[in-house]
């Protein structure tokens, strides 16, 4: 867990980032810079630098069950709502730290581009 890492230190509860749900191994917190009504972030409390490090389909699945539990408790289940995990540099990654978008409260465009 790198100490750089914003999202380790928001895991870490080292920045006063609001939690908006929690379990032993996922923190979800809204985007910063949100690009719908509904923009938050879920990422394991463990560093992984991308989707390609997560090597563990059982995090991996238990980290989509995170974000539905989000999604329920957000009460986008019923309009429904986008998951979207960028990879890399064509994937358009910025953040070092594997992240589910969780994006909903309005039509999601297809392709995203
Ligand atoms: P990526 O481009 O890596 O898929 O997504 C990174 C996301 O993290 C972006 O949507 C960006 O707005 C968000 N982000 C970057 N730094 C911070 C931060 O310090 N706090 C929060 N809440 N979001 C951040
Ligand atoms: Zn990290």
């Amino acid at each position: 867990m790198p100490d750089e890492c914003v999202f380790c230190r928001i895991a870490q509860r080292q920045l006063p980032v609001e939690l908006l749900y929690e379990d032993a191994e996922f923190v979800a917190f809204n985007d910063a810079n949100p690009m719908a009504p509904v923009h938050v972030l879920v990422i394991p409390k463990t560093h992984f630098a991308s989707l390609l490090d997560a090597a563990d389909s059982g995090l991996v699945g238990r980290g989509l069950l995170a974000v539905t539990e989000t999604a329920r408790s957000l009460k986008l289940d019923a309009s429904g709502f986008r998951v979207v995990v960028n990879c890399g540099a064509d994937g358009g990654q910025t953040v070092p730290h594997l992240h589910f978008h969780l994006m909903g409260g309005r039509y999601m465009q297809w392709p995203p581009g």
